[in-house]
């Protein structure tokens, strides 16, 4: 093994400090990403009020005119979409508002499972929806439709 101290680290795409700035917690939160080659940089580039809310106003209306053209925000980055087989969440679990909705097991209220998808086939083909799933699948408890 060599010597950590005796290698320089090659420069790449992911060196140096980043910075994300979400605008809310919701899984189609806007993101802001700053980057640069060290912590300095990063001062640099934030300190700047006047660019920084140059900077944001334009990626708010960016983010507005994508949402008008593009239609309903897409799922989760990574997940896989539209409904699984498995009985695991398709989706996102936590609901863009925070809203929660229980079912009641043996006098126990059990938070249901948020999912979110994209509908593949039928009236509402490439729309995306969200829903609340009994966690324990009981077929006494039907999902519950968000949109
Ligand atoms: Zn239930």
């Amino acid at each position: 093994m060599t010597n950590p101290f005796e290698t320089q680290t090659p420069a790449t795409d992911n060196s140096g400090v980043t910075v994300s700035i979400r605008n809310h917690p919701g899984y189609d939160a806007g993101l802001l990403v700053f980057k640069a080659g060290d912590l300095d940089g990063i001062i640099r580039l934030l300190e700047d009020e006047d660019k920084l809310t140059r900077t944001i106003d334009l990626a708010a209306k960016a983010d507005k005119l994508y949402h008008e053209k593009a239609g309903p925000p897409a799922p989760a980055k990574g997940a896989p979409s539209g409904p699984s087989n498995t009985g695991r969440p398709a989706g996102a679990t936590q609901h863009p508002t925070g809203k929660k909705m229980y079912c009641e097991h043996n006098g126990e209220q059990v938070e249901r499972v948020y999912k979110t998808g994209v509908a593949k086939s039928g009236k509402n083909a490439g729309k995306a929806w969200g829903a609340f799933d009994c966690p324990r699948n009981d077929p006494d408890h039907p999902r519950i439709w968000d949109n």
